[in-house]
């Protein structure tokens, strides 16, 4: 029965002068988001408001499905059109709406008019009136509640007239791409992932870089990874993926500094390098899936051992989170079941019996020191062989 959508959003409302480029970027998004939907749809802004107008059949579910998936839209309203043939016309078009979007009518219901083109016949309280008569006559088992409604039936009318009364949650948010972009740090983990999403969240675009270690990681953890970005890049849009291979790398520290400081110096190497393609692609900050405390390299002294190798800010947005937690939200956003594929990642690996929980940094520098100029061509070679994936 549905043949539109009105879209609402929240944040976006308050943005003053600049509320256009957010409406602009909701607006694309929401095109990229229906692109992958069966129908043709037109997405136009109208009165402050933006409205998805199908214009050809189209699957529903898909549809509210995808819209589901787009940052900054706070509720989808299924809507039905009517053009303004009469009183008469409107109101059993409205009978015929509720009788099919409510099987079951006993419920209580509120009619809100809203008359945005003054030269309609009836104002706002007489539309409300006249309708609630149509369908209490045509439903007797329905009651009028105006404080409570089961059913909050809104009419609009403009140079149509618009009926919706569902109202389905959105994501929230910000439309990526209002906020700059951020390279994120992508293991196979759990984590990293939903750090990504909850950055997007905030309309900042996405690229990110996964450190490979092959033959040590297989070319289906590598695979894991690249489908881990898919999963995100449906909310996000395009992913620019970064596979470094840091295999070389890995070895050389491994060789050469205490086995029990091998995370935290591979980190810093993992930061130094994502940092540095992150400046080379206009990237603003950094974003890992750390939580405090989580493992031996998540401890505070840890993470500022990590943080102390990079200017550009690192965004850690699970930070404060439980594991629990962590793990609903990639349920929810559809991540889990490929992060918890038992491919190794290449930190396991090459990890210590007894990891330092409480690095000092003065010594972690003293035997990087020792991997002497050997290490920056070992980086340099694997700048240069980054392969990128654009994931879709
Ligand atoms: P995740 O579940 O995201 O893998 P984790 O709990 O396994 O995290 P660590 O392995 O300590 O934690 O990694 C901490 C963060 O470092 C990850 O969240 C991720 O952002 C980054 N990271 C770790 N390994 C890699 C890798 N191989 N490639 C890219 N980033 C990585
Ligand atoms: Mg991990």
């Amino acid at each position: 029965m549905f043949t539109a959508f009105l879209i609402k959003y929240a944040e976006i409302g308050v943005k003053g002068k600049n509320r256009y480029l957010f409406e602009n970027a909701l607006v694309q998004q929401i095109k990229y988001a229906l692109k992958k939907c069966d129908g043709e749809f037109a997405v136009r802004k109208t009165d402050g408001r933006i409205y998805v107008d199908a214009v050809s059949d189209f699957d529903y579910e898909d549809a509210v499905s995808a819209l589901q998936k787009v940052f900054g839209i706070s509720a989808i309203c299924p809507m039905v059109y009517v053009e303004d043939e009469g009183f008469d016309k409107l109101g059993k078009t409205v009978v015929e709406y509720i009788g099919k979007v409510y099987p079951d009518r006993n419920k209580s219901f509120k009619v809100a008019a809203r008359r945005a083109r003054k030269n309609y016949p009836l104002n706002s309280m007489e539309i409300n009136m006249e309708l609630g008569g149509v369908i209490l006559d045509a439903y007797p088992e329905m009651h009028v509640d105006v404080h409570n409604p089961d059913i909050l039936l809104n009419i609009e009318v403009r140079d149509n007239i618009y009926i919706y009364s569902e109202i389905i949650a959105g994501l929230g948010g910000m439309p990526v791409g209002t906020g700059g972009k951020a390279m994120l740090l992508l293991s196979g983990g759990i984590d990293s992932p939903v750090a990504g999403w909850m950055i997007a969240k905030r309309g900042v675009k996405i690229d990110a870089v996964y450190f490979h270690a092959p033959p040590y990681t297989s070319e289906r953890a590598k695979q894991k990874v690249v489908d881990l970005a898919r999963k995100v890049a449906a909310y996000t849009g395009p992913i620019y993926l970064h596979i470094i291979n840091f295999t070389d790398i890995q070895l050389y520290i491994y060789d050469k500094c205490p086995h029990d400081e091998l995370t935290i110096i591979m980190r810093r190497y993992m930061m130094r390098i994502a940092e540095h393609i992150a400046k080379e692609t206009e990237c603003l900050g950094l974003i890992t899936g750390e939580s405090i405390g989580q493992v031996a390299s998540q401890t505070m002294h840890s993470l500022m051992a990590t943080n102390e190798v990079c200017n550009l800010p690192v965004y850690r947005p699970l930070i404060g989170f439980d594991k629990m937690d962590i793990v609903a939200l990639s349920e929810k956003i559809d991540t889990y079941e490929t992060s918890i594929l038992p491919y190794e990642d290449c930190c396991t690996i090459f990890v210590a019996k007894h990891p330092v929980t409480k690095p000092n940094v003065n010594i972690i520098r003293k035997h990087e020191h020792n991997l002497d100029e050997k290490i920056d061509e070992l980086v340099q070679t694997a700048l240069d062989t980054d392969e990128v994936i654009i994931v879709k």
